[in-house]
């Protein structure tokens, strides 16, 4: 299994042209036949699963957001407000599922046209954070360019930030803003999954159905990331079906509405962790 997921990494890394190590995660990788993971991830993270039930103080995410363009294509700035009011949203249950007490504040919007950077943000990662990046590790930089059709977004994770603050931040396409172009993935739910990756959350199907899965104990283990929209899907012995609602599978984002109480939880524990300044 480690090989058939190590082949397929190597696959989707080769086709996009990633180096392994540099990338975090990300959201899809169409390349996959059974789409398992294309991304280096890091193992689950070190912090036991939250006790449950776990108290919510409210986090206010400072976030930035860099719109990069080729100087004629790139994220307009009704998609960018769009893209901010699904993030509200889905982080406070408006689609369903639980209210994460975790909210967003604008502190604004950068543009810079630059082609290389657009076509190629990975390529150009350190130099393009290292320009535009704001803020410390409790600031969300949220970059916006082009991504190759395979894949739609990367992060990185909360744990990963003392050992390379400057690439910390979260990288998507413009195409899967609200109301854009990319077909099944148009509802702004990139975003909002990348960003869970960037608080923490991993996918609900790490580790399949093994544990410590996702480390998280109210979404039910998952052997293989779910395709499209199914009716339901049952990929493990454990009880409970799969979570393919859950903003962090990577289902269609029409199928997609929720995080769980658990995941919230997973959030503000890791943000107390590794995001709150230390002063
Ligand atoms: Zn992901």
């Amino acid at each position: 299994m480690a090989w058939r997921t190590l082949a397929v990494t190597l696959a989707c890394l080769l086709a996009l042209g990633l180096v392994p190590g540099q990338a975090a995660a990300e959201r899809r990788c169409e390349a996959a036949a059974d789409r398992l993971r294309a991304d280096p991830m890091p193992p689950p993270p070190l912090l036991p699963p939250p006790p449950m039930p776990y108290r919510l103080t409210e986090i206010t995410v400072p976030i930035w957001v860099h719109v990069i363009t080729d100087g004629r294509r790139g994220a307009p700035a009704a998609a960018v407000a769009g893209q901010m009011e699904t993030l509200r949203d889905a982080y406070s249950g408006k689609f369903g599922g639980a209210d994460t007490k975790i909210r967003f504040a604008l502190q604004g919007v950068t543009r810079t046209a630059n082609p290389a950077w657009f076509r190629d943000p990975l390529g150009h990662e350190k130099v393009m954070k290292s320009t535009l990046r704001r803020g410390g590790p409790d600031t969300l930089n949220l970059y916006i360019a082009q991504l190759s059709e395979l894949v739609l977004g990367f992060s990185t994770y909360p744990h990963w930030y003392s050992g390379n603050p400057p690439v910390d931040g979260v990288v998507i396409d413009w195409r899967s803003l609200p109301g854009g172009p990319l077909r099944n993935f148009d509802r702004g739910f990139t975003g909002v999954h990348e960003i869970g990756h960037w608080l923490g959350l991993l996918h609900t199907f790490e580790n399949g159905c093994a544990e410590p899965g996702d480390g998280v104990e109210d979404t039910p283990p998952q052997g293989r990331p779910t395709d499209g929209c199914p009716d339901s899907k049952d990929t493990c012995p454990q009880p409970g079906e799969d979570p393919i609602h859950n903003f962090m599978d990577y289902s269609h984002d029409r199928c997609m509405r929720e995080f769980t109480e658990g995941q919230a939880a997973r959030m503000h524990q890791m943000w107390a962790a590794y995001r709150i300044p230390k002063t």
